[in-house]
C-alpha cells in the first residue's frame, strides 16, 4: 500500500472526504540518478467523492526538491506545485477499503519539474560569474578555425 491511500468507504456513503495531508516524498521513489532530492513532504489539499460511476480526486498539490541549476550546477530549492490533480477511477473493483492514487500522484508531481532548470526562477542566478565561459562572437580571433571550416 503506497501513502496515499484514501478510506473510501466514507465515499460510497456519499461522504466528500477533505484531504489535507503531508505525505512522506518517499513514494516517489527518486534515485541517486534522478539528481532531485526532495525537501519536504508533498501536501496535498483537496477533496475526494464518489458519483454514481466514479470515484473522484482534486487537489493541489505542492512539493520542493533540491536539484543542480541546468546552468551553475550549483544545488537549489525548487518548488512545485500541481494546481489541479485530478484522479478518477471506476467505482466498480474498487467497493471496499482504499484506493491508492499514489502513483498518479508521483507522476502528476515529476511532470512538472521542467527539464532545464534555473536556480533563479527564469533564469540563473549566477549568470554574471558564469557569462565569461560563454562564447563571444565579438572576441573570436578572425582566420581558419579548423573545427569550424571544415
Ligand atoms: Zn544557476
Amino acid at each position: 500500500m503506497s501513502v496515499l491511500c484514501i478510506p473510501v468507504d466514507r465515499c460510497f456513503a456519499g461522504e466528500s472526504i477533505l484531504l489535507d495531508e503531508q505525505i512522506d516524498p518517499s513514494f516517489l521513489e527518486l534515485t541517486e540518478k534522478d539528481e532531485l532530492v526532495p525537501a519536504s513532504p508533498v501536501h496535498v489539499c483537496g477533496t475526494v467523492y464518489c458519483t454514481d460511476e466514479w470515484i473522484i480526486a482534486n487537489a493541489r498539490v505542492t512539493a520542493s526538491f533540491r536539484l543542480p541549476c541546468s546552468a551553475c550546477n550549483e544545488i537549489f530549492t525548487l518548488q512545485i506545485e500541481v494546481p489541479a490533480f485530478s484522479h478518477q477511477e471506476a467505482v466498480e473493483g474498487l467497493k471496499r477499503g482504499f484506493w491508492d492514487v499514489g502513483p498518479s500522484l508521483r507522476e502528476a508531481i515529476l511532470v512538472e519539474v521542467p527539464f532545464f532548470v534555473r536556480c533563479g526562477g527564469s533564469a540563473c542566478a549566477h549568470m554574471d560569474d558564469i557569462q565569461k565561459y560563454f562564447r563571444d562572437p565579438e572576441k573570436e580571433i578572425d582566420g581558419h578555425q579548423p573545427f569550424r571550416d571544415l
